[in-house]
């Protein structure tokens, strides 16, 4: 019997129509290769196997991948990792350039830094499905005018197609969480929707552009952006980061490029 730890984020999954919802939801096809992340005590492993699919396991909890070796013992197609998601090479799984999918119901506590990681490995990933608090995945869906929109909207819309699933309630797990739980389904781009010169500066601007959210543009990114670039962009710098769409960030932060190189 494990005991949930709470350090580690760990809420298992324990009931069964949810867990069905979820398989159904993903549309599992025979032979594809699989990765999960915190797999916990096998909730969704045990179903995935069944299925017939290829599968990589990224499990922190040592006891728990003692326990996951010895329930799924020696299983063709299933290779079990006892490491840190947050720092494990995901590119080591691919196998002969095939693109991987992903599930996880992510420790809440690192569920941001973790997506951003594997977005590092995009061009590897055909799809991703996580379960995330609620309050993330609408965050994650927001668009522009929404008091829920801002930096996370922004870049995970940048780097992926995205969109919530359904919504799962605290019974669901045990430990229950304090907060209702939601999936989301990120498809990385294969081309982006928007034309970027240096995601870094749109990371740099998207972040200053909504640490001052109330704030006017001209205000917010006064050391960013000159009101020369602001009358090339036609954005008007009265109005706040929240009515800017994607474009408009990926507009600006191209710009603000320019200024920054001096051959331009
Ligand atoms: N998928 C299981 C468990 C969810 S709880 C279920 O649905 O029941 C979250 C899981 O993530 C736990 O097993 C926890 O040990 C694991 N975990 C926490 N931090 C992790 C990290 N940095 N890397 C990999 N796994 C992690």
């Amino acid at each position: 019997m494990h005991i949930p730890r709470k350090r580690f984020g760990q809420n298992f999954l324990h009931d069964e129509s949810i867990i069905q919802t979820i398989l159904s939801s993903i549309q599992v096809k025979a032979n594809e290769h699989w990765v999960e992340i915190g797999p916990g005590q096998g909730a969704l492993t045990s179903p995935l196997l069944t299925m017939g699919v290829r599968l990589d396991l990224v499990e922190l909890d040592r006891d728990l991948v003692a326990l996951l070796k010895n329930k799924f013992k020696q299983l063709a197609g299933l290779r079990i990792h006892s490491a840190d998601a947050l720092k494990f090479d995901f590119s080591s799984l691919v196998e002969d350039n095939e693109k991987m999918r992903i599930l996880g119901n992510l420790p809440y506590n690192i569920s941001t830094p973790l997506m951003f990681h594997l977005l590092s490995y995009a061009s590897c990933i055909s799809d991703m499905h996580f379960m995330l608090q609620k309050e993330v995945v609408d965050r994650i869906c927001a668009g522009p005018g929404s008091k829920k929109y801002g930096r996370l909207s922004v870049m995970m819309q940048y780097y992926c197609a995205v969109e919530p699933l359904f919504d799962v309630p605290p019974e669901s797990f045990d430990p229950a969480p304090k907060v209702m739980s939601s999936i989301i389904k990120l498809v990385p781009h294969l081309q982006s929707p928007v034309q970027v010169k240096n995601v870094s500066s749109l990371n740099r601007l998207v972040t200053q552009a909504f640490s001052q959210r109330r704030k006017t543009l001209r205000n917010s990114l006064k050391k960013l952006i000159t009101e020369d670039e602001f009358t090339i962009s036609k954005i008007d710098p009265t109005i706040r980061a929240e009515e800017l769409s994607l474009s408009d960030f990926a507009k600006l932060s191209n710009l603000m490029q320019a200024g920054l190189d001096p051959v331009l």
